[in-house]
This record gives C-alpha cells, structure tokens and sequence, in this order.
C-alpha cells in the first residue's frame, strides 16, 4: 500500500513542502489541497499597464540566501531571475530624505552620513552618537523597538530602523520579536555596540560582495511564475493539486493515520464534501486557519495557534503619464514613510524605475503604494477611499496631483504574521503540541520572507520521510 501525504494550503509554503517531499520520499502520494482557485496565496502576479506580469503582492525575494534561489534553479528558472535596477530609496519626513549611506537594516555602521543628512534633527545625531560609548544593553524584552530606542534614541529608531523593518513586516518594531529579525539579532546579541557591529559586517560584506550577485531577485515573469513552476513540478513528481478545494476538518482515522475532509467547489452540487485518508498531514494554512482545523485533532496546538496576529495590507498600482512625472523623482526606487509621519501610505515602489522590465510599452511609470500594518486597519475603507487617501498622501509627500492612467487595487487579509517578543518560544509550543505525523508550516512560524517560506516548507520533508519510514518499519 503506497502511503499518502496531504499538504494543506498552495502558498509557496506549501507547495515548497509538497516538492521536497516527493523529492525526499518518491513512492508516496502527494496531494495538496487549495481553497482558492488558484495555487500562490499571498503572491499573485497579473497585467498592468500593458506590462505583462507585474506583482501584486511580493515583487522580489532575498537572493543572498540560498533557498528561493535554489528553488527557482530546481524549477527550471534559474534563468530567468532578474535583479533591481541599482537605484536609492529614501524616507519621508517633511520632505524626501536619501536613506543614508551605512546602514544595516537601518541600523546606522557609520555617524559621517548620518551627520549630513537632514532626516535627523541635531537632538537625534547626538543621541545617536554616543551609542557607542553605551554599556551593553540587554536583548530580554525581545523587542526590536526597546533594544534599538536605548541604544540610539527614539529617531533612529522610528525614522530608519523601524521605517525599514516595520515596512517590510508591515509591523509595529516596538512589539516584534528581535530574535526573528536574524540580521539585527546577530548585532545584538554577539556585540556591545551595535554601530561598530554593522561597520564590521557591512565593510566585511562590502569586501565579500563587491562584485558578487545582487541582493534581491525575482522570476522575469513575476512571483507567480516561482509558485506556478513549482506546482508544475510536484504534478510532474506524480503529485496532485486540487484548488477549489477547502479544507474543514480532521480527524484521526481508525487504524491510524489522519482523515482529511474538505469541500471542493468544482465537483457537482449536492456532492462536495469529501473525505480522504492520509498518513501524515502538513499545514501551510495561515497559522490561524490551521488552529481552527486542528481544534478537533490537536486541541492544545489550537488553542495556542488561536492567538496568532497578523496585519492587514492594501497594494494600489498605478499608473501614472510621463507627463506627470517629475524629473527629480527618477534614479529612485521609493519611499518609506516612519510611523509619526503616518496619515494611510505606509511606503511607495517607483516600480518601472525599480524593474527595468516593468517599463509601460506606452511610457509613464508603475507605482506601487501600500496601505495598513499592525495596529492600523484599512480593509474597511472602500475602493473609492483607498485611491482618494494614495492621492492625497502622494500629494503631500511628492507635491504632485496625479490623475492615474490605470489604477489596480489588491487586498491582503492577514498579509503579515506578527512576530511578538518571544515568538520562537510560541512555535515550539505548537509543535510540541502536535501528534505524531502532523505537522505545520508557513509564514507564520519561522519566517515572513518567501526564502524563510522555501527553507521552511522543504524543511518539513525530511520530518515527514521519518515518519513514513517509522510507519513501514512498524508494518514490516
Ligand atoms: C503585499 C505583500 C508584499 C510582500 N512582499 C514580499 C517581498 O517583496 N519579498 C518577500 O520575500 N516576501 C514578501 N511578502 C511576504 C510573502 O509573500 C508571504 O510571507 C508568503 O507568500 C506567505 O506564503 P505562505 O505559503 O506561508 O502563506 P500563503 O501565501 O498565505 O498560503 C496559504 C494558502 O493556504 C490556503 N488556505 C487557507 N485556508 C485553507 C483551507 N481551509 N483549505 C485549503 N487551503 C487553504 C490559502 O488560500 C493560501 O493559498 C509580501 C506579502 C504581501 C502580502
């Protein structure tokens, strides 16, 4: 008897698991379920502008980890990844501001293009520059925002640190966990201060790196094309894919294993609910969603996945005429905008400045804009409320009144996990707490990133091979 393995959820998590197990394990099924009717999740890729393939969620992943790399290489796109243009972002703070030269994740490695750039007040350049004549601070509370405010002052925190970490995690850096920002917690823990730290590893990246490959990378033909290749692989593994198909429920199977019920939405009405067996099941549900399937199966693991948060995020892309478009915004790949500058944009991509392939066959350019992290919701206000805020904070921000040519709206429930102070702890508790041959995956646990995804996803193969060897061993 062949045994069968269901992984739940078609986001990069999830069919990143799926592969590598039928890569670690080829004698068994492999089937994933999909609620959507698609397979990609949080990325998602479609036409804009006359460009072909422009993302509406994630544009790019970091190609100086091995994961996503190796999985576009294991898919047959290896070559077609692509890199940014080499272009500055800045930060707006009553005007745009250069990020400055030296920072780590903007964690300042240098005081020099501190000093000259006016994103900081005098008050905040000196509070920053005693930092490191500072005592070392403790990393207990594990939060990036009371660690990096006592070592350099509230303004390198929200105008540079917290602008540039929170608005990738669409997070509040006050309330995520410093552990789970490695970079930042490699600082942290291993040195006293924190600026001399990111000089030593930026000047020994700058020499490992100079003429090495770039930081981020994507599929020419957008996000998508990583998870569509992958799903195209499992299928040729003798994998199966089912999207439309939600999962509900599941229970323990007498005799063992785990049943696996779910509603598909293409099979004819009056006969949607299925049930199949499994040996062993993996969730790429968001982490939520997996505790409320656990309920019945693993009550412990969810009741503690019920406590898992997430932000909410808004992507507007537009497209604006060339006619509008000021010189002195070009060279620049956006903008990010801290915290107390707030009003709705949270950060902007000049996105055909970024993507040289993203250029409009017709000219103008693609910007992308978010909306909504933690702490503020936006999935309430309406289309029409979601442009006139862009419009306006555009306005304010870049002193232009733009009248978009095209104008592409993408909600994200639950985009971002948030990692609170001590999430690592929370994570083991989950799986402790899970029964044998089930197991869990995604954005929720060890990584927000879609390389963290990849590494996370594949990782859970060889945990699940173990478990199908105990299985024929206890059978033989
Ligand atoms: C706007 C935005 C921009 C981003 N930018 C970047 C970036 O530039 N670089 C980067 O590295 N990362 C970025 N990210 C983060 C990254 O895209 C995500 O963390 C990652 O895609 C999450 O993948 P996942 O597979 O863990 O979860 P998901 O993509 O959420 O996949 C979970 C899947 O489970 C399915 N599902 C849910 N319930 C059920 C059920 N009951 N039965 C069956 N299926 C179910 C869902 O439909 C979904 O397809 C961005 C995210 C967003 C939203």
């Amino acid at each position: 008897m062949r045994r069968r393995v269901a992984v739940i959820g078609g986001g990069i998590s999830g069919v990143s698991a799926a592969l590598a197990v039928i890569d670690v394990a080829p004698g068994v099924d492999v089937v994933l379920y999909e609620a959507a009717d698609r397979v990609g999740g949080r990325i998602g890729t479609s036409p804009f502008a006359g460009v072909p393939h422009v993302d509406e969620g994630a544009d790019a992943f970091l190609a100086r980890v091995p994961e996503a790399v190796a999985l576009a290489e294991r898919v047959g796109l290896g070559d077609d990844l692509v890199s940014p243009e080499p272009v500055g972002a800045a930060v707006w703070h009553d005007g745009l501001h250069p990020i400055p030269d030296g920072l780590l994740l903007g964690v300042p490695g240098r005081l020099g293009p501190l000093a000259t750039s006016a994103l900081l007040s005098w008050r905040g350049k000196a509070r920053a520059a005693i930092e490191p004549l500072l005592p070392r601070t403790s990393t207990d509370s594990d939060s990036i925002g009371a660690y990096v405010r006592a070592r350099f002052g509230d303004e390198v925190h929200e105008r540079l640190v917290d602008s540039l970490v929170g608005s990738i995690y669409a997070t509040d850096t006050d309330r995520f966990s410093l552990a789970e920002v490695p970079q930042l917690a490699a600082l942290a823990q291993n040195n006293r201060s924190l600026l001399l730290a990111a000089r030593r590893q930026r000047s020994a990246q700058g020499t490992a790196t100079a003429s090495a490959s770039p930081i981020f990378a994507a599929p020419r033909d957008g996000m998508s094309a990583l998870v569509d290749a992958t799903a195209a692989a499992i299928v040729a593994g003798g994998g199966t894919i089912t999207t439309s198909a939600e999962v509900g429920r599941l229970e323990p199977a007498a005799g063992g294993g785990w049943l696996v019920q779910r509603r598909d939405a293409k099979a004819p009405s009056g006969d949607d609910r299925s049930i199949d067996r499994f040996d062993s099941v993996i969730f790429a549900t968001p982490a939520a969603v997996t505790g409320s399937l656990l309920t019945g199966a693993a009550p412990e693991a969810a009741a503690l996945l019920a406590a898992a948060e997430t932000a909410d995020v808004i992507m507007v892309t537009l497209h604006v005429d060339a006619n509008q478009w000021p010189d002195r915004l070009r060279a620049m790949s956006g903008y990010l905008v801290p915290k107390p500058a707030q009003r709705w944009v949270t950060a902007a991509s000049f996105s055909s400045q970024k993507w040289a392939h993203w250029r409009p066959p017709g000219g103008g350019e693609i910007l992308r804009v978010s909306l909504g992290r933690d702490g503020v919701d936006v999935l309430h206000l309406s289309d029409d409320e979601v442009l006139a805020a862009v419009l306006t904070d555009l306005q304010v921000h870049l002193g232009v009144e733009f009248a978009p040519l095209e104008v592409r709206i993408t909600r994200w429930p639950g985009a971002f996990a948030q990692y609170r102070p001590h999430h690592s702890a929370w994570v083991e508790s989950v799986e402790r707490a899970l029964p044998s041959g089930l197991f869990v995956t995604g954005a929720g646990f060890r990584g927000i990133g879609i390389p963290a995804c990849v590494r996370s996803g594949s990782g859970i193969a060889g945990a699940v091979g173990a478990h199908i060897g105990d299985l024929e061993e206890s059978a033989s």
